[in-house]
């Protein structure tokens, strides 16, 4: 199950042992997805829901804490893993709303290890190796080629990923139902009013010295949605 050995070693532990069966006692034989009789009750297996890394194994509030294990049959727990040909069908979510109405914070709460994330900004950081909010003019033409080669892939469900997360702006109604419908996504809409956004600009330390620079960005956004 696990490809690195201290995840191994982790399933194997007598703290993970006793915390599963006292899951079981407490909650039933049930499959918490499916809601199938599971007879034997080594055939119940604890998933963690953030999945688990040779990083966070030692964390005991992701690693031990039943809020993240939920108790699941075999097929049930393929599935969530898209394991042995099921057809972990691919979803697509283009996020968008204005500057700092919480669209990479949704992404972040939402997404799982293994799904592919576009967006602008954090492509900006992986080639100029600067901070998310400063994007040099000089590098857009190179990072939009990569971001619009990304949304190719998303198109053609090239990839190995689970799901994917496209996230901006996308005021212009026309142009972002175009796209949603391009790369069959759904769209979700981060709303927040203008004063709301720009209370917490105000409030934000990491781009305190670009305040000038982002409220443009925020007046630019709501000057140009369409609903
Ligand atoms: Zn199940
Ligand atoms: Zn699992």
């Amino acid at each position: 199950m696990a490809k690195y050995s201290i995840l191994k070693s982790f399933y194997k532990s007598d703290e993970w042992t006793s915390l599963r069966l006292s899951l079981i006692n407490e909650r039933g034989n049930r499959c918490e997805r499916c809601g199938k009789i599971i007879a034997k009750s080594r055939d119940i297996i604890g998933h963690h829901k953030i999945e688990l890394t040779p990083e966070n194994v030692h964390d005991h509030n992701i690693s031990l804490n039943p809020n993240n294990i939920e108790l699941v049959c075999f097929d049930c727990h393929n599935k969530i893993h898209r394991r042995f040909g099921y057809s972990g069908k691919k979803e697509v979510f283009l996020v968008y709303g204005p500057p700092m109405s919480g669209k990479t914070t949704f992404v972040r709460q939402n997404m799982e290890r293994g799904d592919l994330v576009v967006d602008m900004d954090q492509l900006y950081s992986a080639v100029s190796m600067l901070p998310y909010y400063d994007k040099p003019d000089n590098l857009f033409s190179n990072v939009i080629g990569i971001h619009n080669l990304l949304l190719d892939n998303i198109k053609t469900r090239y990839g190995r990923w689970h799901n994917a997360w496209v996230i901006g702006g996308y005021a212009d109604k026309y142009k972002r139902e175009r796209l949603a419908n391009e790369l069959g996504a759904e769209l979700i809409f981060m709303e927040c009013e203008k004063e709301e956004c720009l209370r917490r600009l105000e409030l934000d330390e990491e781009r305190r010295y670009r305040k000038d620079e982002w409220a443009k960005y925020i007046e630019k956004w709501f000057e140009t949605f369409t609903e």
